[in-house]
């Protein structure tokens, strides 16, 4: 891991997750750089933190998630008219 002078572990402002791509939370998984603690994705769980940075361990997570049948975590919040294929669509480039 580089550490150069201002350098910062991710990004300003990030609402996507960037496992399952749900993104209709108010509440950033990223900010000014650094993960949003107790910012939990409520459709796979995913919990932004530094060990999500890399595209490999990302991909692990999704493809075990996806396993399951990509059950939510907090199954209150998902929409009635739910689609799987059409929120990973919504998976930032980097992270697909
Ligand atoms: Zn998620």
């Amino acid at each position: 891991m580089t550490s150069e002078p201002g350098s910062l572990p991710g990004p300003e402002w990030e609402t996507v997750c960037r496992i399952c791509g749900h993104d209709d939370d108010p509440e950033p998984f990223w900010e000014s750089g650094w993960p949003n603690e107790g910012a939990i994705c409520p459709c796979c769980g995913n919990e932004p933190s530094m060990n999500d940075v890399s595209v490999v361990g990302l991909r692990e997570k999704r493809g075990y998630w996806l396993g399951q049948g990509a059950p939510w975590d907090s199954p209150s919040f998902r929409p009635d008219d739910w689609a799987i294929l059409e929120q990973v669509k919504h998976i930032p480039a980097e992270w697909r």
